[in-house]
């Protein structure tokens, strides 16, 4: 798409005279937009997502697709034992009680919501059972069946199609017009021949993610990240941060992100994190650990990116390679040659280049019912033979970005709400304090898809009260 506009507020002027309309702008087709625009639709409301790509995929169809909800329809009919307190607590304590209060309670209210109207409009649910992410207390990721992001995305845009809503692709917005009580009044978007288009609107809803595809604001925001590859979508290049900077709103929890730090190498794939969790360790180059690694995948890749050459080796056994075999993106990586095999402890050694009595001190200390110098007990010895896969951190979405109210209404200086600007999902502060290791596993999707089902509803509320 031709960028030759950087994203700016226009203020005070009437839009040009033959400029369409419609109820609800949304920008950005990814889970947050889409999520929003079906229960928009499902009221009855006219809603445009405008999307840069020409076919939409975002860091949704990039991601693993796992949306963690607590007393959904499907968690229930399987017995499982959970609530929205105890969700709404592990999201708390994994941030170490710096996430925004009011959005961890609506996003864990909103999202059960969401995805029972999702199933009930025909999206087919399941529930990971078997492992738990580091800091959840109860199997509540809920996937589709075929447990990527990309059929997740292609499972919201048939219902959001089927529904009605209209998506406009190759729409880069670029310019918010706003009269001078800071109510938006329509958007300008570039398109593929870099011509200015303009649509005007009631309400606009933000979706467009945040900055992790900026290298500049990386650089200067999450410096530890500067040098981190980045897994996430290359259009989340920070446009909603530029507006509300532009526009004098608030922004909240810049320094919090996703991290990852198993992020397959040379082949930039996802390895999943259910092996370290079950038992797998990570390595370094010198045959040692070097973290708990129980503690997240999201702090792992500071710690990775730490280590000698920027990278670990994830080091498991068979047990472990047949967990890791039911995840599409580890089926992916393995075929892309990522994983490696040694018979002994010594051609493990040989693998990773390191010195072999230094590894074997390691294997060692990884035993049932020991506990290492970082506080991690493990439940059994790794066996031979021994499975490897080498990683390094990356840097998969941002987690920081313009404050938002209980209502997902975005925020003045003052705290005051604008009145019809709204942004949930990556375009808004997450639930994940200021920081990577307050990262709970699955607040992206949900921030994503509970706040897009928040929005909604205000943008539902204010129509109703107009
Ligand atoms: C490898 C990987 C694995 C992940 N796995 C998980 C997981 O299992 N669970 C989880 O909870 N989270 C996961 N995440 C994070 C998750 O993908 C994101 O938090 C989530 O997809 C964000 O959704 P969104 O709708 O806000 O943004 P996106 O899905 O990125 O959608 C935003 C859309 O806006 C468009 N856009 C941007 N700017 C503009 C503009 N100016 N004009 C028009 N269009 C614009 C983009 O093209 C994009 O389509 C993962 C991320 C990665 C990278």
């Amino acid at each position: 798409m031709p960028d030759n506009i950087p994203p700016r507020i226009v203020r005070n002027q009437a839009l040009p005279a033959d400029t369409p309309h419609v109820s609800v702008v949304i920008v950005g087709s990814g889970a947050c937009g889409l999520t929003a625009a079906i229960r928009l639709r499902d009221a009855g409301i006219d809603c445009v997502l405008l999307e840069r790509d020409a076919v939409p995929s975002g860091s949704t169809a990039l991601s693993s697709g796992f949306i963690p909800a607590a007393g959904t329809r499907l968690q229930k009919s399987l017995g499982i034992d959970d609530s929205q307190a105890l969700f709404a607590q592990d999201v708390t304590d994994k941030a170490h009680g710096q996430a925004a209060p009011h959005l961890v309670q609506a996003y864990t209210r909103a999202v059960p919501q969401a995805l029972d109207a999702l199933e009930a409009q025909g999206i087919t649910f399941e529930v990971l059972e078997g492992f738990l992410y580091p800091g959840h207390h109860a199997p509540r990721m809920h996937a589709v069946p075929e447990r990527t992001g990309a059929a997740l995305m292609a499972a919201l845009e048939r219902t959001a199609a089927a529904a009605g809503a209209d998506t406009l692709t190759e729409a880069l917005v670029r310019e918010l017009w706003l009269d001078d009580a800071d109510g938006v009044l329509g958007v300008g978007y570039v398109r593929p021949d870099g011509g200015l288009e303009h649509l005007a609107c009631d309400q606009l809803l933000l979706a467009c993610n945040g900055f992790g595809g900026n290298p500049d604001m990386v650089a200067q925001l999450l410096p530890a990240m500067a040098k981190a590859e980045f897994g996430g979508h290359t259009g989340n290049d920070g446009s909603a941060i530029a507006w509300g900077r532009a526009l004098g709103a608030r922004l909240a929890d810049l320094g919090g992100y996703q991290g990852h730090g198993s992020w397959v190498t040379p082949q930039g794939a996802l390895m999943t994190w259910a092996v370290i969790m079950e038992g797998g360790v990570q390595i370094n180059a010198q045959g040692r650990r070097f973290h708990d690694e129980t503690l997240g995948y999201s702090e792992a890749a500071v710690y990775v990116l730490d280590q000698p050459g920027r990278v670990a080796w994830n080091v498991f056994d068979d047990p472990l390679l047949a967990l890791a075999r039911t995840f599409p993106d580890f089926v992916e990586a393995e075929k892309a040659g990522a994983l490696r095999t040694a018979a002994t402890e010594q051609d493990l050694a040989r693998l990773i280049g390191c010195d072999p009595a230094a590894l074997r001190e390691t294997l060692a200390a990884v035993d049932a019912g020991r506990t290492d110098a970082f506080g991690r007990t493990f439940k059994r010895r790794l066996q031979a033979p021994f499975h490897a896969v080498k990683v390094t951190g990356a840097l998969f979405h941002t987690q920081g970005g313009l404050d938002i109210d209980d209502h997902c209404r975005v925020l003045r200086q003052d705290g005051t709400p604008l009145p019809n600007l709204l942004a949930a999902g990556g375009a808004a502060r997450g639930v994940s304090g200021n920081e990577v290791s307050g990262y709970l596993s699955g607040n992206g999707l949900l921030s994503a898809v509970g706040g897009g089902w928040v929005a909604a509803g205000t943008l539902i509320d204010q129509r109703q009260r107009a």
